[in-house]
């Protein structure tokens, strides 16, 4: 395959972290150290390891940061009281809760107690709220890393037509608004939408963000569409990783050191033949949400104190 085809979201992000750190290392000349706490309730493993992926580039880039671990026995009351004390520290910028949160506690009355300045997943409703009326404050991260992407690969979004498979709250939702204001014509499509395949064989920018393992094949997609792959599975069974790459030697070379590979949404192998632009899994969205979470904590940090954009 053409490599110029490839859009390599761990390229992108690097620059994009680049870009923080020298943020960030401007305002620590002022005296401001932007400052990420990160609340973990239980013992979820990939929980653990997203969660100390962003205390490392948190580091990796200048800033501070804090992990709160709780008891997976942790009361919704407790929860609140921290997130209480952390909205009234001034040295906290960026207050994030890794979800899912274990049992019965109520992740929704959770991210409506994080004051919205020190949002940086962008959860809150009024940063919602911000984001659909086209004055955004802070984004979600994966959909902005996108966005971010799109426009570092100097890919025009204005008049296009861009297909959004999947509705979340996380990344459809906020990926259709981003695309709308940057002046896309944009369809959403869900689980009960009527011939998918139709749907998005129109769009000039195909977005999924579906959850469901190769869904997306070369009937979903026109010629020379821009794909891009939010989905991301860990696939542990050789019949489907067969399937998806029997015709790449070196996924399966890696199937069979690792025992599983990543994949995405989007069955790569047969669509990136028609694919103008896409993505890859791994490599492709995943590092642009963790580079986007450190810019949105240093955004944070600069608008809380008044202070203009480092950009
Ligand atoms: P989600 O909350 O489960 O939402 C999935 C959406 O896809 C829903 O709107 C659902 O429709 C729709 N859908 C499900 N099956 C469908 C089908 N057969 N045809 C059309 N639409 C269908 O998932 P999410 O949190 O948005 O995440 C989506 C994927 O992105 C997952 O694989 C997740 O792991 C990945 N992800 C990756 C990153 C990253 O950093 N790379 C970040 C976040 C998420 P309904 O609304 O009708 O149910």
């Amino acid at each position: 395959m053409d490599d110029k085809k490839l859009l390599k979201g761990g390229v992108v992000a690097a620059a994009i972290r680049e870009d923080v750190a020298a943020d960030v290392a401007t305002l620590v000349r002022e005296g401001i150290h932007p400052r990420l706490d990160v609340v973990l309730v239980g013992e979820d493993p990939a929980s653990k390891v997203y969660v100390a992926s962003k205390a490392k580039t948190c580091d990796q880039l200048g800033m501070v940061s804090k992990t709160h671990i709780l008891p997976v026995e942790t009361p919704q009351a407790q929860l609140e009281e921290l997130i209480d004390q952390l909205n009234g520290d001034d040295a906290v910028d960026g207050i994030l809760v890794q979800l899912p949160l274990p049992g019965d506690l109520n992740a929704h009355r959770v991210l409506e107690m994080i004051d919205p300045a020190k949002d940086v997943d962008g959860f809150h409703t009024s940063n919602v709220g911000l984001l659909q009326q086209g004055r955004p404050h802070l984004v979600p991260c994966t959909p902005a890393g996108v966005m971010e992407m799109l426009r570092r690969e100097n890919i025009d979004v204005k008049g296009t037509r861009a297909v959004v498979i999947g509705r979340s709250d996380i990344v459809g939702k906020p990926m259709a608004m981003l695309l709308l204001h940057a002046h896309a014509t944009v369809t959403v499509c869900h689980s009960r939408t009527r011939d998918l395949a139709a749907v998005t064989r129109e769009a000039d920018i195909l977005i999924a963000a579906v959850g469901v393992l190769g869904l997306i094949g070369p009937d979903h997609v026109q010629e020379g569409a821009v794909v891009i792959d939010v989905g991301m599975h860990r696939v542990t069974d050789r019949t489907t990783v067969e399937r998806l790459y029997s015709g790449n030697p070196k996924k399966m070379a890696a199937f069979e050191k690792r025992g599983a590979v990543l994949s995405g949404d989007v069955d790569f192998e047969a669509v990136a033949p028609k694919a103008g632009r896409i993505t890859p899994v791994p490599g492709g969205v995943g590092p642009l949400t963790i580079a986007m979470l450190m810019a949105n904590t240093v955004r944070a940090a600069s608008l809380r104190r008044g202070e203009q954009e480092h950009k």
